[in-house]
This record gives C-alpha cells, structure tokens and sequence, in this order.
C-alpha cells in the first residue's frame, strides 16, 4: 500500500487508509482504539461522500451557524499598510469562532453512527464550549476534559458549558493542562466508544481526525476562494494567512487554494509554541507530527497570550506542507499580537481573537518589511472574535500603564 498522496492526486486530498500525509499523520493509537478510528473512518467517507448528509450539514451552517461569512475588503488597513487586506469573516459565525463548523460536522456524523455522547478536550475552553453547542443543538449528552489548572483560569467558560448541559471534568494528571486533557478524553473514548463520540477540536490526533476535521473546515476556503473571485476581478489573492494552533482554521482555508491556485500560504503559529519552525517530528495523541519537545522527548507547555494556540503540536497535514514548501511557516511573538489586535480595533472597528491577531500581526510586519510587496492582495482568515480576550488585553495594557 502506498503511503505517499503527494505523487499523484491533490495536495489536499484524501490521505487514504493508513492516513498519512508524506511522513506524518497515521494512527498512533492503543490497539482498543483501532476499531473505533476505523468505524469513524468508515462512517466519515460514506457521509461525506453522501449529497444527504452534506445538504444536511450545509443548511445547519447556513440557518443556525450563519454561513456563508463575509470576506471584508479593509479600506483603512490597506492604506495604512499598504497591501490589500481583506478578511474572512469566521467571526461572525455562531460561537464567534471557525470552531463550529467542525463541531456541527462531527454532531452531525456522530447522529448519523447512532452515538448519542459526545465528548472532548479542551484547554482554554472553546472547542469545550463549541462541542457543548453541537450537543445541545442534537439532543446529546456532552462531557468535556479539560485539565484542572485551565479549569481554574478559565472558569467563565466552565460555566458557559455548563449552561450549555455539559459536564466538565478536571483532569489532574500530568500538567493538568490541554496535553492531559486530550489523554484523558481518549482513555475515556476506548470505555465508552458503543455510544460515544469523541469530538477532536482541531485536525490532530489518529486518522481519520487530520483529514476529517480538515473536511469539516474547507468551507471557510471554499467560500473565500469565490467571494475573492468577485472581489479581485476573477483572481486569487496573493497571499493567505491563517493562525495555527492545531491548524484547523488554517488548513480549513488553505484547502480551497492549495491545489489550483498559485496563491501563496502562510501559517503564523505562536512564538511560544511555533511547533514547525522550533518543533522535531515525534509522536503525540495518536500521530506523528512537529511537536515542540526537550531533548529527551518530553513534551513542553507551549507559552502564548492567546490560549487557543497554546498546544505543543501542529496537525501533521501541517508538517507535510511545510515539508513540500506549498506553505510556509512563521511566527509571532506576544507583543506584535497585542499591537495588531490595537490595530485592527481602531482602523476596521472590528476586535479580533488573540489567535487570529497572530496572523494579522505577521501581515503587519511583512508589509513593512517589503517581505510583502506594495499593493500585493493579502487573505487573512480571522478566526474568530475578540470579545473574549478584552479583559485580558486590559489587565496587559493598564498593567503598563
Ligand atoms: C481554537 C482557535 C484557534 C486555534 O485552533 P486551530 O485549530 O489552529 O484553528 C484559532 N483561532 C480561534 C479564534 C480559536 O478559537
């Protein structure tokens, strides 16, 4: 069996069986977990390979998630930097954030195998409460793992789950914190896998997750993709940018300009946590990806101001474009973050998440570096919104003052 998709067949295309992306990816898993991936593998194609299932899932997105998204050509912002900015809209989608369209996708497939649990991880607690919003749309019971010390820091969004039906439940092993809470969320997956679904909020872990939450998310591309052709007069944009975390967002809207377009891609991971650019290829949470690590392969806590981007990996479709140059790989520290979210506050009137403030940060400073020349056209997708990170961004800022 082949495990090479980069021969022959689209960049991002369907891994096949063994789920690899060049040298990474695959199914690192317990052998007791091998039936279940393989089970959601098998349901996975057949209802995305079924005009039903996807007619189903395009109305949801549509009549309660609020897609399509815009994409907002930034007049201010282009004048100011130079370059044509243009964003694409995940913030305004229900929840505020891309996240959803993968926990509607995966809501939606779990009802379709008869599974009528869902559970997941969390770390700073948005996947948590994205997944407990897909359960409460289905009717399904939600438990949500989130380690004990973000439990603490981020209790606001505890009790958000929480009014949403959801148990959440601290997990104390480890560093209590995301890495812990994905171990758990699996051990907990193999007891209980007759009637649960395990929820993976980014496109990490064992095949099928890498490719089917990158499925799930290629709506954000394939919409920009068109809403850029009516806006750049039939063209592509020049660039496209994306935060990465574990790079849902990002592989979400470069699948709709990575096969055809010479549009090029750009990731911006945290500085703290930049897991392609600082990362080693290792094992982790069922696959083989760039993962930040010691010497002696011990995981390290991934440090940023944005909790979403603060997982010590990368998905491994991520570490395979970056291995074939299609995308490149960057970094933004803390500081040029808090700068850009300032920025597009006052230019636009639009505040963005943390996370996304990282992909608009490296714009920033690639315009000013002539990295990104005059009057290029320049994609960012803005993951999600900033309304949940301006208590933090006050205590930074008068913390200053
Ligand atoms: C969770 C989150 C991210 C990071 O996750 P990816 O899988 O890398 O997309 C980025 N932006 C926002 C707004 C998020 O909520």
């Amino acid at each position: 069996m082949t495990t090479d998709t980069t021969s022959s067949g689209p960049i991002m295309g369907d891994p096949g069986p063994t789920g690899r992306f060049g040298d990474f990816g695959g199914r690192y898993v317990p052998e007791a977990l091998v039936p279940a991936c393989i089970e959601l593998e098998e349901a996975f194609r057949g209802a995305w390979a079924d005009s039903g299932f996807r007619t189903e899932l395009d109305g949801i997105l549509r009549n309660y998630g609020g897609r399509p998204t815009p994409v907002t050509v930034c007049g201010r912002l282009s004048d100011q930097l130079g370059v044509r900015v243009l964003l694409k809209r995940e913030d305004l989608a229900h929840t505020g954030s891309h996240k959803l369209n993968n926990v509607v996708g995966q809501g939606l497939l779990a009802r379709r195998m008869g599974k009528h649990k869902l559970i997941a991880e969390t770390g700073a607690g948005q996947h948590g409460v994205a997944t407990a919003t897909a359960a409460a749309l289905f009717g399904m019971e939600c438990t949500v793992y989130m380690g004990e010390i973000d439990t603490r820091r981020q209790e606001l969004n505890v009790f958000r789950m929480e009014l949403l039906g959801a148990t959440v439940v601290p997990v104390t092993s480890g560093s209590r914190t995301l890495k812990d809470a994905v171990n758990e969320a699996m051990r907990s997956w193999v007891a209980s896998v007759a009637d649960t679904h395990y929820c993976l909020g980014s496109v990490m872990g064992p095949h099928p997750y890498p490719w089917m939450v990158r499925e799930f998310q290629r709506v954000i591309g394939d919409e920009a993709r068109e809403q850029c052709r009516d806006l750049l007069d039939g063209g592509d944009p020049d660039v496209v940018v994306a935060c990465a975390g574990g790079g849902s967002n990002a592989a979400g809207i470069f699948a709709g300009f990575a096969d055809d377009t010479s549009s090029e891609l750009v990731a911006v991971e945290a500085a703290g946590g930049a897991a392609v650019t600082t990362g080693i290829p290792g094992i982790l949470h069922g696959m083989r990806s760039a993962l930040i690590q010691d010497e002696e392969g011990q995981i390290l806590e991934a440090e940023s101001i944005s909790a979403g981007l603060d997982y010590p990996g990368i998905g491994p479709e991520h570490a395979h474009l970056a291995d074939l140059g299609r995308a490149r790989y960057v970094a933004a520290g803390d500081e040029a973050v808090l700068e850009a979210f300032q920025l597009l506050a006052r230019t636009e009137g639009i505040l963005p998440a943390l996370e996304s403030s990282h992909a608009l940060a490296w714009v920033v400073a690639a315009s000013a570096s002539g990295e990104l020349p005059a009057g290029s056209s320049v994609l960012i997708n803005l993951s999600g919104r900033g309304d949940k990170d301006v208590a933090q961004v006050r205590d930074i800022l008068r913390g200053r003052a």
